[in-house]
């Protein structure tokens, strides 16, 4: 690839990426650069989009599976961290920037009295990255709190404010997803004034929850598959409840199943785990093998909800 080279205060090269991942797994980055405000990031990108180098946008990295190889562009790390809360008649509007930590966002909702958070304790990873795949747990989503994003459009170097509606959010979907243009700045979110013990309460219970059916103390990635559609089960198995792509697993007789360090976790079918030296191809080939057996067994295409980091050459 010819040398592109970008005149960036702070910019750092041949940056490991393993690291910045909850999967602790991936090559290195050509260049690697920390955005700790709304100015650096757009700055970065507006950068890149005119040098014509390739970026990625990086958040917690605790859905991402990076390539051994790899990234020969702009790893863009998104860390402008802070959070407002301001009231608006019974309901209280929190801003927060979009590498502000979801367990930051919900342990301060909590000591303030505010609602609509508590699902999130547990689930790694910032307000941006929750955006963009509409993280969601214990039937909530992204969706239910969101009520405006502030958007940086790589196309048109526009900032911009993105409605609840503009954001297109469905299951473990959104715009942002969708085009990749779309770098997530900062959101407002709409939380509801509750009881402070029943907040800690509901926290406490969702995390046990968590640690009862979740392999803990693990490098992972959080649930490897989206669940199928209940259109998809229900007529499969002429059931009326929704099969999730963990018992789909299961029923293909792969829990405990290991290639090189990469493990199907024998305690939720739908998660990988790195054993400790689990390279990106061992994760790969596991996913691979996961979404022929289902296939093969089930007619049913499993989707990937984890995002890939893979060299763009
Ligand atoms: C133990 C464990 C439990 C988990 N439990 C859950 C769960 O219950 N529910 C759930 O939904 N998820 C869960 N996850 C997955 C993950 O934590 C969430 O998806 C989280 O929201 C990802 O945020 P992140 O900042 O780490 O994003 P990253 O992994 O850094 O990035 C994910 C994607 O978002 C994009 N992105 C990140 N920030 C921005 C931004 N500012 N603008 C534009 N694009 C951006 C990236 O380019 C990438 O494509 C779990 C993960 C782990 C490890």
């Amino acid at each position: 690839m010819e040398e592109k080279k970008i005149a960036l205060n702070g910019l750092k090269e041949d940056i490991p990426l393993a690291k910045f991942t909850s999967f602790n797994i991936g090559g290195r980055a050509k260049y690697f650069f920390e955005g700790n405000n709304k100015r650096e990031i757009i700055k970065a990108v507006s950068l890149a989009k005119q040098e014509d180098l390739p970026f990625f946008i990086l958040g917690g990295g605790s859905n991402l599976l990076v390539d051994d190889k790899g990234y020969q562009g702009l790893v863009i790390k998104i860390q402008n961290s802070g959070l407002k809360i301001q009231k608006e008649n019974s309901n209280f509007k929190v801003a927060a920037g979009a590498g502000t930590s979801l367990s930051l966002l919900v342990s301060n909702a909590a000591e303030n009295g505010l609602s609509g958070l508590e699902w999130t304790v547990g689930i790694p990873g910032t307000l941006g990255g929750a955006i963009y795949g509409n993280a969601g747990a214990f039937g909530k989503s992204m969706k239910d709190i969101v009520k405006e994003v502030e958007v940086f459009d790589a196309k048109d170097l526009q900032v911009k404010i993105y409605s609840l509606e503009d954001c297109r959010f469905d299951y473990r979907e959104s715009i942002f997803k969708k085009d990749k243009n779309l770098i997530i700045l900062s959101a407002v979110l709409e939380l509801k004034k509750g009881e402070k013990k029943e907040i800690e309460n509901k926290m406490k219970r969702y995390l046990s929850e968590r640690k009862k059916k979740q392999p803990m103390g693990f490098a992972c990635a959080g649930s490897v598959f989206k669940n199928p559609s209940f259109a998809q089960t229900s007529r499969r198995f002429m059931t009326d409840r929704e099969l999730s792509a963990g018992e789909l697993i299961e029923r293909c007789g792969l829990k405990g199943r290991s290639i090189g360090g990469a493990k199907i976790s024998e305690k939720h079918a739908n998660f990988i785990i790195n054993l400790g030296k689990a390279k990106f191809s061992d994760v790969r080939r596991l996913i691979d093998l996961i979404k022929k057996r289902v296939r093969s067994k089930f007619g049913i295409e499993l989707e990937e909800e984890l995002q890939y980091l893979e060299h763009p050459l």
